[in-house]
């Protein structure tokens, strides 16, 4: 698939965190029925399911799935929210937490139980959604992501960057 870059495109970028990445696999359905109508006005710059070579900066919109759960996530979606215009939450995970962020929700004995795992896989004590680290500006809820709502949403951004 060779993916062509355009200067009136928007710019997007795909990312995952903690989860099981299954919006992902939803959106990748979705390409086989829109590709190619997105394809005339969306450049995948960070879409690692489509590219090796990603590009972070510059982008117009991030769509990000998935918790956060240690300080190296913390530090890559601080990163994304720098390189992008708009950031948009995508699943359930990405928007409220859960069900990435249940083990927040542990109770004292088994908080203790799995305290070894948090620390051999460098994981903070507790889960965030997106929104508790940085700017969100659209969401896409459900588990996995509503498809009505994601293209929804995606035309809005295509409108508000004067794309379509
Ligand atoms: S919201 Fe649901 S489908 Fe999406 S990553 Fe979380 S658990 Fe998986």
């Amino acid at each position: 698939m060779v993916i062509k870059e355009a200067t009136n495109k928007l710019k997007i970028g795909w990312f995952s965190f903690s989860c099981c990445e299954d919006s992902t696999i939803v959106f990748t359905e979705m390409l086989n029925d829109h590709f190619e109508e997105w394809s005339k006005v969306i450049y995948f710059q960070h879409v690692r399911i489509l590219r090796g070579k990603n590009k972070l900066q510059g982008l117009d919109v991030a769509f990000v799935e998935g918790a956060i759960a240690s300080n190296l996530e913390k530090k890559k979606l601080l990163e994304i929210r720098k390189n992008c215009k708009k950031l948009v939450a995508i699943g359930s995970c990405a928007c409220t937490g859960g069900p990435s962020a249940q083990r927040n929700m542990f109770p004292k004995e088994l908080e203790k139980e799995i305290e070894g795992l948090l620390r051999k896989f460098h994981q903070v004590d507790k889960v965030s959604k997106l929104e508790d680290l940085v700017r969100v500006d659209a969401k896409v809820p459900g588990c996995p992501m509503g498809e009505e709502r994601f293209l929804k949403v995606l035309n809005q951004m295509l409108e508000e960057f004067g794309v379509r």
